[in-house]
């Protein structure tokens, strides 16, 4: 199963990818995650990658792509995966079908998480992210069981330097402009959900419709 997690930043895609890995198996492939890693590995990717996601800005889709196609040629995604942060522009969501449609294949579901712009500020100054193992969490609504550490692996949790309003702001004015077209790309493949309900209701509403 090949599913697209499409929704604002800060809606919810990545705290519901990580429920559907798990629960259908397949892993769960965060463009956001992978450049993370690298900017804290200090690789060459990572610096260059930086430089967008300080603004809020989108990384250019030649990088993007480029990873994200490296990744889903690796031996655990040959059953499928969930795509979280990927595609963000119609550029890439070309890439991606081309590369599937030389496999005789193509992507299976796209859960749209949606949630209106008034939510995700307050949303994204209480995210709290482990850079270690990627979890996240939310200092209300799903706080870690010890303030400041993540329950996965120990690691101190960290308010992504993104996350802050002015650029949160800049991120859901490129979101509107370059990644909310893909909902009119994919069409009959959408399916939306309501993203302001709570963690578990929302993945209930997934499920079902991913069987
Ligand atoms: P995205 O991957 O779309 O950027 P996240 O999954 O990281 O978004 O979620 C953004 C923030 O909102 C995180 O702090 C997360 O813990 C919290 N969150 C996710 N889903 C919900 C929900 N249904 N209700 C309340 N908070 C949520
Ligand atoms: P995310 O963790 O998905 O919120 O991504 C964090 C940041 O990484 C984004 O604001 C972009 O700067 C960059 N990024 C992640 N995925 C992509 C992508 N598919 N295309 C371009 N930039 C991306």
């Amino acid at each position: 199963m090949k599913i697209i997690m499409l929704g604002a930043p800060g809606a919810g895609k990545g705290t519901q990818a990580k429920l559907i890995a798990e629960k259908y198996g397949i892993p769960h492939v965060s463009t956001g995650d992978i450049f993370r890693a690298n900017l804290k590995a200090g690789t060459e990717l990572g610096k260059q990658a930086k430089v967008y996601m300080d603004k809020g800005e989108l990384v250019p889709d030649e990088l993007t792509v480029k990873i994200l196609l490296d990744r889903v040629a690796q031996e655990d995604c040959k059953n499928g995966y969930v795509l979280d942060g990927f595609p963000r522009t119609i550029p890439q969501a070309e890439v991606l079908k081309k590369a599937l449609a030389e496999l005789n294949d193509d992507v299976d579901f796209c859960i749209n998480v949606d949630v209106p712009d008034e939510n995700i500020i307050k949303r994204m100054s209480g995210r709290r992210a482990c850079v270690k193992c990627g979890a996240t969490y939310h200092i209300e609504h799903i706080p870690p069981k010890k303030e400041g550490v993540c329950d996965n692996c120990g690691e101190a949790l960290i308010l992504r330097d993104d996350d802050k309003p002015e650029t949160v702001k800049n991120r859901l004015d490129v979101y509107h402009k370059q990644t909310q077209p893909l909902i009119e790309f994919y069409g009959d493949k959408v399916k939306n959900v309501d993203g302001t309900k709570d963690m578990k209701a929302v993945f209930d509403a997934i499920v079902a419709i991913l069987g």
